[in-house]
């Protein structure tokens, strides 16, 4: 059974049609990558799933539940999870503060200090910079603190929305060994980048979404090989 299984949906900014009745599924444990053109639609599906935007059509089963049944600020507790574009991390609170935030509807203590530092195991830059005003950190590091925010809240389901946008080349080949290293925890992730090439070259499987439908889905290595996602995506 899938992890995430959306059906014809369908979303509209007043009169206008963002997203026109797409299908498309997510198994636990998959890392896939949605790829699309400026405006295709991408960041609004991301927003529909977390329930920021309304649908105005069509089903969401999340973990076999339809999302519709979930208050908007309860989307976390149900393990679906989103970091979005430009990363909404607290520039005035240290980065530990940042993380912290993620737990913040947890509990149970001493498993957060464990998790906490498994954080900072898998980013050592932040464990050096825990008390530092996390707006001062470079957009890599807040990338982190955004990812490791994200894990601290045990997501089922993360959504990553744009995250090497706006970061140098070297920087982004850091930023997918993050993704990476986040999926080999075992966290299920869909991927919204503008970087087609190197998303699918860490995915299992990619959808193409042009204009508010989605017009290609497969393998990663196939779609990475498609002539169509090359002219198109890819830059060759
Ligand atoms: P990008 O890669 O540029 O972020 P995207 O694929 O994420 O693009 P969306 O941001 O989902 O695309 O936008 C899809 C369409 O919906 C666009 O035409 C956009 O102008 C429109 N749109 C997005 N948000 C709103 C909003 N709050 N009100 C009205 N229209 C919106």
């Amino acid at each position: 059974m899938s992890l995430l299984d959306v059906k014809n949906l369908q979303v509209s900014y007043g009169g206008i049609q963002a997203v026109k009745g797409i299908d498309f599924s997510i198994a636990k444990g998959e890392l896939v990558t949605l790829i699309g053109a400026n405006g295709a639609g991408k960041t609004t599906t991301l927003r529909t799933l977390v329930g920021m935007v309304k649908r105005s059509g069509g089903s969401i089963a999340f973990d076999g539940q339809d999302t519709a049944g979930i208050a908007s600020y309860d989307f976390v507790r149900h393990g679906l999870v989103m970091v979005p574009e430009g990363r909404g991390i607290f520039g005035k609170l240290t980065v530990e503060e940042n993380l912290l935030m993620g737990a913040y509807i947890r509990d149970d203590k001493a498993q957060i200090q464990v998790e906490m530092e498994r954080v900072y195991e898998l980013f050592p830059r932040l464990k050096e910079r825990q008390r530092q005003l996390a707006g001062t950190l470079s957009g890599g590091e807040q990338q982190m603190v955004a990812m490791g925010r994200a894990m601290l809240s045990r997501p089922k389901l993360l959504l990553l929305d744009e995250p090497s946008m706006g970061l140098a080349p070297i920087i982004v080949q850091k930023i997918f060994e993050i993704i990476q290293m986040v999926a080999a925890e075992g966290v299920t992730m869909l991927l919204v980048e503008q970087n087609a090439k190197l998303a699918l070259e860490i995915s299992q499987r990619g959808y193409v979404m042009e204009s508010g439908r989605i017009t290609m889905e497969g393998e990663a290595a196939s779609l990475l090989s498609d002539e169509r996602v090359r002219n198109a995506y890819l830059g060759s």
